[in-house]
């Protein structure tokens, strides 16, 4: 099995989870304030909808509240490890730092992770078109 037939490809290169080939998020918004958050409708190479139904990306926040914990955790032990004390508004102004600098990374990571879950890869599919 190669690497790109893994969900773990279709998860760090945020493409679609059933042909792994399509992207999910327009090329060149990742730090873009106003478009990071704006999704492909459809996978440009085998038409998987990528928002099935409304609401769908309820159950990302959860993901994404995982994510963030792991976040706070290895900051804080990072914080411990190359620090001899720190205060809390200390803690508080890295982790402010940190979750909003990887905010929309996160983000991304989420909806790729949580749609995973639900949609399989498929080899057969988008290869005609992509
Ligand atoms: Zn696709």
């Amino acid at each position: 099995m190669r690497f790109k037939d893994s969900t773990l490809f279709s998860m760090l290169a945020i493409r679609c989870p059933r042909c792994h080939e399509g992207k999910m998020f327009p090329a060149g918004t990742l730090y873009h304030p106003a478009k990071f958050m704006v999704m492909n409708k459809t996978c440009a190479c085998c038409s998987q909808p990528f928002e099935p139904e409304p609401g769908y990306y309820f159950g990302a926040m959860f993901v994404s509240y995982a994510i963030n914990t792991a976040f706070f955790v290895a900051v804080w032990v990072a914080l411990s490890v190359l620090t001899k004390e720190v205060t809390t508004a200390q803690m508080i102004a890295v982790l402010l730092i940190v979750v909003f600098g990887l905010l929309p990374i996160t983000f991304r990571l989420s909806r790729v992770l949580w749609i995973n879950i639900f949609v399989h890869y498929d080899l057969t599919a988008g290869k005609q078109k992509c």
